[in-house]
């Protein structure tokens, strides 16, 4: 992944002063590409005519590899000569507002100095013509070797990935929605125009073939690394091979077809023996966006969020608000789903275990159990109001369960809404909030903010 650095000047003070920026310029790229991990941040050149941002921006526009540009005006840069190259770009943008120097110096400074360092002039010049424009960017300010200024370039590296991530995401479904479920259906045609995500629906069949495929001496040894990272609290060995079959078919027909999430029904399970538990379970972990009961929406904002937060502290799953804890003061959601859980998600070693399901009407299915991770996090969903998408991101705090839940067959989460249950629990219902969130520990409502507004997104903001 490449980030691209330009730097905006003029003609106006000199060849010396220019070389100076070049210069300098070359200097800070170096800096701040050390600091950043999950991308190369490269000096592509300085601006000074309409057609060097032009050309810029469009080399920028069709480099794959690119997935964002960081522009600082070094001297002032008048920013009439940005109007073309900006109304084309199509990559996510980081506005740098820093200096050169950290300190003026006092005893030396002239009008040379004054020419060569004047962001403080430039930037506001080029700002104007951003604002003006409407080009969704982040705006960092102050010095660039500032550990505050590194951590907020580097949190815009991280949505500008899962940006770029998003924009390829292919969403494979096994069946379609489930029945009469509104929240969960939407316009997909919509979806590809706003944010580029690729839907295609498969009978059941097709994934029932895949898995005939798969040998036993394949389901064996994939089965023995499961049972060494794990614990295994189930006599039915049987049953678990069996899942572990649904992951192997599952991964190779994902990975043959290029898709990066996917959606299962459970009113669609022709030719399966069990629903898809631990399988999909352990598909999530491995970075798949998932979404139950056909949910697109989810599942493609899933792929999308957990690249985001690759590399950072936490979690960020696929989860559904199931039943609450109503004390006066201290109510709590008790977030899981009816066996798809991401385990990525745990505080305790998962279990394997496999027990009956009233739901689906197949045979009990292997499923991982753990407890839920604590800590500060978002719960996020996306809405088709029928005349946009709405991407609705609530603050939520995970808690440690407050008892042991020893009859409770899956994996779950528990959170507390905020700023109180009523408040947030209502801003949600009136929000049009779905049931299917991802929630994220690693991810904040900016940088959930960021995305919307780099894909055009309607935003809610519930804290
Ligand atoms: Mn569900």
């Amino acid at each position: 992944m490449k980030i691209y650095f330009i730097t905006g000047s003029q003609f106006l003070y000199g060849e010396e002063t220019l070389k100076q920026v070049e210069a300098d310029s070359i200097k800070m790229v170096e800096f701040i590409n050390a600091k950043i991990s999950r991308a190369d941040v490269i000096y592509k050149g300085m601006v000074k005519t309409e057609s060097e941002a032009t050309k810029f921006v469009k080399e920028i526009n069709y480099d794959d590899d690119c997935v964002g540009m960081m522009v600082w005006c070094h001297t002032f840069s008048p920013a009439k000569m940005w109007i073309n190259g900006l109304k084309i770009l199509q990559k996510p943008m980081l506005h740098l507002h820093t200096q050169f120097n950290r300190e003026l110096p006092y005893d030396e400074i002239d009008m040379d100095f004054m020419n060569l360092n004047q962001s403080a002039h430039g930037d506001r010049e080029f700002a104007y013509v951003l604002t003006r424009l409407g080009v969704p960017r982040v705006s960092v300010a102050g010095y660039y070797q500032d550990e505050d200024v590194i951590s907020e370039i580097s949190a815009w590296v991280d949505v500008a990935i899962g940006v770029d991530c998003s924009k390829k995401v292919k969403v494979c479904r096994f069946g379609d929605n489930m029945r009469e479920v509104a929240v969960t259906d939407g316009d997909k045609v919509e979806a590809q125009i706003k944010l580029g995500w690729q839907i295609d629906y498969y009978g059941i069949g097709d994934i029932v073939q895949e898995i005939g495929k798969v040998t036993d001496e394949e389901t064996d040894a994939l089965y023995n690394e499961i049972v060494s990272e794990y614990e295994l609290n189930t006599p039915d060995v049987e049953s678990v091979k069996e899942q572990v079959k649904y992951e192997i078919a599952l991964k190779r027909f994902l990975d043959k077809n290029n898709y990066t999430a996917l959606t299962t029904n459970f009113q669609d399970l022709h030719g399966l023996k069990q629903l898809f538990g631990m399988s999909i379970q352990r598909l999530m972990a491995e970075g798949y966006g998932f979404g139950a009961e056909g949910d697109w929406k989810i599942a493609a904002l899933g792929t999308a969020f957990k690249k985001m937060a690759e590399g950072r502290e936490g979690a960020t799953f696929f989860m559904e608000d199931y039943t609450y804890d109503l004390v006066k003061g201290k109510e709590l959601v008790l977030g899981s789903h009816m066996l798809e859980v991401c385990p990525t998600a745990a505080s305790t070693k998962p279990k394997i275990e496999v027990h009956p399901l009233g739901i689906g009407d197949r045979e009990p299915p292997a499923r991982l159990v753990f407890d839920g991770i604590e800590g500060e996090g978002v719960a996020v969903c996306l809405v088709d109001m029928g005349t946009h998408l709405r991407l609705i991101c609530a603050e939520i705090e995970l808690v440690k369960q407050p008892k042991p839940m020893p009859k409770l067959p899956i994996a779950r989460i528990m959170w507390k809404l905020k700023p109180d249950f009523k408040t947030g629990a209502k801003a949600w219902l009136q929000a049009g909030g779905a049931h299917h969130t991802v929630v994220s520990t690693a991810l904040n409502a900016s940088d959930i903010e960021l995305y919307a507004k780099l894909n055009g997104l309607e935003f809610v903001h519930i804290k």
